[in-house]
């Protein structure tokens, strides 16, 4: 484990002051977020139950040739009673992967409402979302931008930067592009509050 982001990202701009990046990992139940944890962590496909509870994961990753930086994700059950639980769990978060099941249209909708409603969350208000569109190996899996018109990922809040990566726990294909997005999207928006603060 481990290397896997050191390997994605080697010519993105180090900031210096980082020590951690804190990633939450969230989405409906049986969307896929632990086979994709576990694709990142073994790289490899670890046959899963859908989350019952919740389980965090932590992966630590040197980034951008900084030593001892911690790249931290959390998976939480999108089972129904336990979305209350997924504001305390996404506070003070760098980033946000949604997962969803592009082969399942008919839980999209039920998608869209959680997505909208968790980024709109006072403390997540700005933070970069990562929306995988995962099970693409699947036979008529919807696209990354039909999951994207679906999920009304554009009517997010306009200071929201987000992408749409297709991929697939099985064969690992789009994660990394994706979650070299996603770092892509945390630096910039650090930068731009570094950038604010000094105007001040
Ligand atoms: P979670 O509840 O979101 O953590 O979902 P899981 O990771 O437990 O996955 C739910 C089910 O979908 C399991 O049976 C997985 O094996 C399966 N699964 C997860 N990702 C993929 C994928 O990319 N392709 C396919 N075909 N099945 C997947």
């Amino acid at each position: 484990m481990g290397n896997h982001l050191t390997e994605m990202a080697p010519s993105t701009p180090f900031l210096p002051h980082f020590q951690a990046l804190h990633v939450v990992v969230i989405g409906l139940d049986s969307a896929g977020k632990t086979s994709l944890l576990y694709r990142l962590k073994f790289k490899e496909f670890v046959q899963s139950v859908p989350t019952k509870g919740f389980n965090t994961e932590k992966i630590r990753v040197p980034l951008g040739g900084s030593r001892g930086t911690t790249f931290q994700v959390w998976d939480v059950g999108g089972q129904e009673k336990l979305r209350p639980l997924w504001r305390s769990y996404t506070r003070r978060t760098d980033g946000l992967v949604f997962v969803v099941d592009a082969a399942e249209a008919e839980r999209l909708e039920e998608a869209k409402v959680e997505l909208h409603r968790i980024s709109r969350a006072s403390d997540n208000q700005g933070v970069p979302v990562l929306v995988l569109a995962n099970k693409q190996d699947q036979p008529g899996a919807l696209s990354a931008g039909e999951v994207e018109k679906r999920l009304a990922v554009r009517e997010l809040a306009a200071a929201t930067l987000t992408h749409v990566q297709g991929c697939s726990a099985v064969d690992g294909a789009g994660l990394q592009p994706g979650l070299e997005r996603l770092y892509e999207m945390i630096l910039k928006r650090k930068k731009a509050a570094r950038g604010s603060k000094k105007r001040r």
